[in-house]
């Protein structure tokens, strides 16, 4: 099963997809995780991350295709960010029409601007990909991470909340469009973001085969 995760900033779109891919055995494809580690090396897509702006379309298109050209995805796989605008959701049809690939199902996990604004202010990363909220979800210790012991950080682009603000409105005016793109292909499931994190999965999980 192939599936893409939608959603704005802070909806728990790497929460559920850590939940997804762990419980189906899939892989999982986020391009914020491959991007963070891509700007320890370049200037350009380190700035970009720390405004909150998008990276250009060919780096990221490039990315998911270099990847895809592996044959383990035919484990099914799970995009986690990407795609993030028309011309990329566009690229990446054509990509998959050549290795005669599909989608199965698009997951929009929805909440409001508020919401984003309330999460992003609490969320603590760590360094091994486990996801904190201190309010919502905070770790056993605090600071620091109950899977690692390592300590826990504010991602750079959740410190300031005009950053967060611009993040929320790229994506009403490049992501969204992807809803009705998705829906027309009979493709999406609308999930309820606003619920705890077991409850979100549950409702993704009714439709992972
Ligand atoms: P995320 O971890 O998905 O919130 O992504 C963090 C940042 O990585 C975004 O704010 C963008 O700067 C960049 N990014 C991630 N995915 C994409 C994409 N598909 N297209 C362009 N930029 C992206």
């Amino acid at each position: 099963m192939n599936c893409i995760l939608l959603g704005p900033p802070g909806a728990g779109k790497g929460t559920q997809a850590k939940n997804i891919v762990k419980s189906f055995n899939m892989l999982h494809f986020s391009t914020g995780d491959m991007l963070r580690k891509a700007k320890k090396f370049d200037e350009i897509i380190n700035k970009l991350l720390l405004t909150g702006q998008l990276v250009p379309d060919k780096v990221v298109i490039d990315i998911i295709k270099r990847r895809l050209e592996r044959d383990d995805i035919k484990k099914g796989f799970l995009l986690d960010g990407f795609p993030r605008n028309l011309r990329q959701a566009e690229q990446l049809d054509l990509m998959l029409k050549s290795k005669n690939v599909r989608i199965n199902k698009v997951f929009l996990i929805d909440i409001g601007f508020e919401e984003v604004i309330n999460r992003i202010a609490g969320r603590r990363v760590c360094e091994c990909g486990a996801s904190y909220n201190i309010i919502a979800v905070p770790p056993k210790k605090n600071g620091i991470c109950d899977c690692c012991g390592a300590n826990l950080v504010q991602r750079n682009d959740d410190r300031e909340e005009s950053v967060v603000r611009d993040r929320f409105a790229i994506y009403k005016r490049q992501t969204e469009p992807l809803i009705e793109y998705y829906n027309k292909t009979g493709l999406l499931v609308e999930i309820d973001g606003l619920k705890d994190e077991k409850a979100v999965f549950k409702q993704i999980s009714m439709y992972i085969l």
